[in-house]
C-alpha cells in the first residue's frame, strides 16, 4: 500500500479518509509575531488551545485529514503544528514545502543560484528536497507536497524561479504540487503551461483557488489536462459566494468532473493578515470562513443540486488519496 507523510509520521494513504485539501492551521509570520504580537495579539498557549478545539470539532464532523499548504512566506512553523497534532490524535495533518510569493524572491535566495553572485545549483531545489526526503528542520516531520503561487501579476522573475524550482523538485521526488492561482486573472493556465514544459505529471497538480471562478470553460480546460481543481475557498464569500461555488461544482459533476475536484475552505485558526481583532472581522464579513462550513452547509447544498454520495466521496476521499499516491516517492525509496 502506498504511504504518505503526516506530522505524526508515515501513514497508509487508505487511512486519510475525508480530507480537506487546503486548510492552514496558522498563517503567522514569526518575525511579525515576535516583534509586535507578544503582549498584544499573540498568546502562544491560548492559540494552541484554540487550534486544538477547532480541529477536534472537525474530527467530530467526520473529517480525518487536513492538508496544510503553509510554507515559507506564510509562516510555516512545524514544532507548533506537532504540539497541536499530538492533542488531536484522530486527525492527520499533512504539511508542505515550497515558497509563497506573488512577486519577488526572499533575499536569502535572490543572489544565490546558477550564474548569480553566489554561483551554486538552485538552492530552492536543495531546500525543498531536504524537507521531503530528510524532514523539516530538526522536527523529523517530512513535507508530503510542494506549494507555490502564481497571482494576478503572473510569472514575475521571482515567481517563475520558484515555480520552476517546485517543478524540478516534483520531477526528482515525485511529490505532488499545489499552486495558488488567481481565478480572475486565470493564472491556472500559466501554471499548467510552465509545469508541462518542466515535465510535471499534471495529474499531481492541484490548481488552488480554481473554485473562485464560475467560468466552466476555463475550469474544464484546466481539468482536461488531468489537473485537479481546488474548490478550496468555501466561506471566502468576498471572492465567490457559497451558492455560486456550489452551483459550479454541481455543474462540473454533471459533466463528469467529480474525479477532478477537491474541497476545502483555505481557513485558519489565526491569520496575522487580519490583525488581532480578526474574530470580529470574520464574524461580520465572512461568517462562514471556518473549517466546519463544508460539513455543515456545503455538502447538504451539493446534495440538493443532485451531487451523489459517490461523487462527494470522490472529491473528499478518492481524489486526495489518488493525489498522495506517489510511485517511488523519494522518502520511501531511501
Ligand atoms: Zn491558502
Amino acid at each position: 500500500m502506498p504511504t504518505v507523510e503526516t506530522v505524526r509520521g508515515t501513514v497508509d494513504v487508505s487511512v486519510l479518509g475525508r480530507t480537506l485539501m487546503h486548510e492552514h492551521v496558522f498563517v503567522l509570520s514569526t518575525e511579525y509575531a515576535q516583534n509586535y504580537g507578544a503582549g498584544a495579539w499573540w498568546d502562544e498557549e491560548e492559540r494552541v488551545t484554540d487550534a486544538v478545539a477547532k480541529l477536534r470539532a472537525i474530527v467530530a464532523k467526520g473529517i480525518t485529514t487536513i492538508v496544510d499548504p503553509t510554507v515559507w512566506g506564510l509562516g510555516r512553523y512545524v514544532p507548533r503544528i506537532q504540539r497541536i497534532a499530538e492533542q488531536v490524535p484522530d486527525l492527520n495533518i499533512i504539511v508542505a514545502t515550497g515558497l509563497y510569493s506573488y512577486d519577488a524572491l526572499p533575499f536569502q535566495y535572490e543572489n544565490r543560484g546558477p550564474g548569480l553572485l553566489v554561483d551554486v545549483p538552485e538552492p530552492m531545489v536543495e531546500d525543498f528536497t531536504r524537507d521531503i526526503v530528510e524532514g523539516i528542520g530538526d522536527t523529523g516531520v517530512k513535507a508530503a507536497f510542494l506549494k507555490c503561487a502564481i497571482e494576478a501579476k503572473g510569472l514575475t522573475p521571482g515567481v517563475e524561479r520558484i515555480a520552476r524550482a517546485v517543478a524540478r523538485t516534483h520531477c526528482e521526488t515525485g511529490a505532488p504540487i499545489t499552486v495558488h492561482t488567481s481565478a480572475p486573472a486565470q493564472t491556472g493556465r500559466q501554471a499548467l503551461a510552465l509545469f508541462r514544459e518542466e515535465g510535471v505529471d499534471l495529474s499531481k497538480v492541484v490548481i488552488g483557488h480554481a473554485g473562485d471562478s464560475n467560468d466552466l470553460d476555463y475550469l474544464m480546460e484546466l481539468a482536461d489536462t488531468g489537473a485537479i481543481l481546488g474548490m478550496d475557498r468555501f466561506g471566502l464569500d468576498i471572492y465567490n459566494p457559497t451558492p455560486d461555488r456550489v452551483r459550479t461544482i454541481a455543474a462540473l459533476c454533471e459533466r463528469g468532473y467529480a474525479d477532478r475536484m477537491v474541497l476545502s475552505h483555505d481557513a485558519s485558526c489565526f491569520i496575522d493578515w487580519l490583525g488581532g481583532n480578526q474574530d470580529q472581522i470574520r464574524s461580520a464579513a465572512m461568517p462562514n470562513w471556518n473549517y466546519e462550513h463544508i460539513s455543515d452547509d456545503v455538502l447538504p447544498a451539493l446534495r440538493e443540486l443532485g451531487v451523489s454520495e459517490a461523487q462527494l466521496d470522490q472529491m473528499l476521499v478518492g481524489n486526495p488519496r489518488r493525489y498522495f499516491t506517489v510511485a517511488g516517492m523519494a522518502g520511501a525509496a531511501l
